[in-house]
């Protein structure tokens, strides 16, 4: 066991069916007065029946889109100010989560957003908190300092403490409409955190707990909530693992699963969960070794090679991109350049060079 390590975490959560019906006395309870709702177009009308129900919530705005940009988090500021909210309540994935991060943290900006987005200059602690809402169970960006933001073809991870929510509603009955392919591919996205969340260079006791417990609970519960999606108890599982699967990478850090994912996903077009899921068995063969063995079995599974063939089944089932082919990536030693490129390339357990790169994508012919 690690020794030393260290663990932060400061976001209040709220777990269980229909606990969304409690926002209200959570804003009461902290003093919020004036709320702007940030949410997924899918969430319009939950959130304008929200507003109609509380009258904190001054303003809706409903325009992000998968994979946010810069400019549509510009006009949510706008918006933001026109009512000077003190809380933002994010209402959906990943996208809509880390847009209202990026609006509350930057609510007393009076710099170019873009300089933040460069990281040129570091944010400011006099932020608004965030209540984030998942609908989704994959991406933990409800426990996480972490936003990522699209801005042209740029896909940048922003990490920053002000972007830590100040709390989370999560209710698995949200999800409960997510349809089966995207439900696998935020599933894969969540097992995807959890074994990074594991096996990053930075991986910690504490965090080998959660990480264990989520890859166990996705691998029992991932393929019933893509069969029935309304089988809520594979619901709660799955938000609960994606909860697990983020209080966990939000210390370790994620690595080169993800690191590989984002030239897939920019330059290739494929949803973030795809992406990391298209490289995951294969780099659970390349860092396979005894601390792998034991979560393997703690999942149900006699070794690690085991679980790579439950994951590639599992992509076949739910119709996934699995060869390059599928990608349409032709030109492999560009992708595997840019792959190397990656900042979290260098939180791999095993040192990843182009060769190994330009192997592994070339197994995936
Ligand atoms: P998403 O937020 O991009 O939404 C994907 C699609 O699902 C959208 O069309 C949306 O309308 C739909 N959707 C969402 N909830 C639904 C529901 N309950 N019912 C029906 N449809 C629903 O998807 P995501 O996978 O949650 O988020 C992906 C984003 O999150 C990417 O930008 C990714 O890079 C980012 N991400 C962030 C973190 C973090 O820690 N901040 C971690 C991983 C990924």
């Amino acid at each position: 066991m690690k020794k030393e390590f260290s663990f932060y975490h400061q976001v209040r959560i709220y777990f269980g069916r229909g606990e969304v019906d409690n926002l209200s006395r959570l804003l009461n309870e902290f003093g919020f007065k004036r709320a702007i709702v940030i949410c997924d177009p899918f969430f319009k009308d939950k959130a304008l029946q929200m507003a109609k129900k509380e009258k904190k919530i001054k303003a809706v705005f409903s325009d992000i889109k998968p994979d946010p940009q810069l400019a549509d988090i510009t006009t949510a500021m706008q918006v933001e100010q026109t009512i000077n909210a003190d809380v933002v309540i994010a209402l959906g994935g990943g996208s809509a989560i880390d847009s209202a991060k990026f609006v509350a943290a930057l609510k007393y900006s009076s710099f170019d957003i873009q300089e933040y987005y460069y990281q040129k200059r570091s944010f400011s602690y006099t932020k608004i908190p965030v209540i984030a809402i998942p609908t989704t169970a994959g991406t933990g960006s409800e426990v996480t300092q972490v936003a990522v933001i699209n801005h042209n073809d740029e896909k940048r991870t922003i990490s920053d403490k002000a972007f830590l929510p100040f709390a989370c509603i999560v209710d698995s009955s949200l999800t409960l409409t997510v349809p089966p392919k995207m439900t696998m591919i935020c599933g894969l996205d969540a097992l995807s955190h959890a074994l990074e969340g594991y096996w990053s260079v930075h991986n910690q006791p504490i965090c080998d707990l959660y990480s264990k417990e989520s890859v166990k609970l996705i691998m029992e519960n991932l393929e019933t909530a893509f069969d029935n999606g309304k089988d809520i108890e594979a619901r709660d599982n799955m938000s609960y693992a994606s909860l697990l699967a983020g209080l966990s990478f939000a210390q370790t850090k994620t690595a080169a699963v993800h690191a590989c994912s984002y030239p897939l996903s920019i330059d290739y077009g494929m949803p973030h969960g795809e992406a990391c899921a298209f490289t995951l068995d294969k780099f659970i063969e390349i860092n396979a070794d005894e601390r792998l063995e034991e979560l393997s079995r703690y999942a149900g599974f006699s070794n690690p090679l085991e679980m790579t063939d439950e994951i590639k089944r599992l992509k076949k089932k739910a119709e996934l991109k699995t060869t390059l082919k599928d990608a349409g990536v032709e030109d492999i030693e560009g992708l595997a350049k840019k792959c190397l490129n990656q900042p979290l390339i260098k939180n791999n357990p095993k040192k990843i060079t182009l060769d190994i790169l330009i192997k592994l994508f070339e197994g995936l012919r």
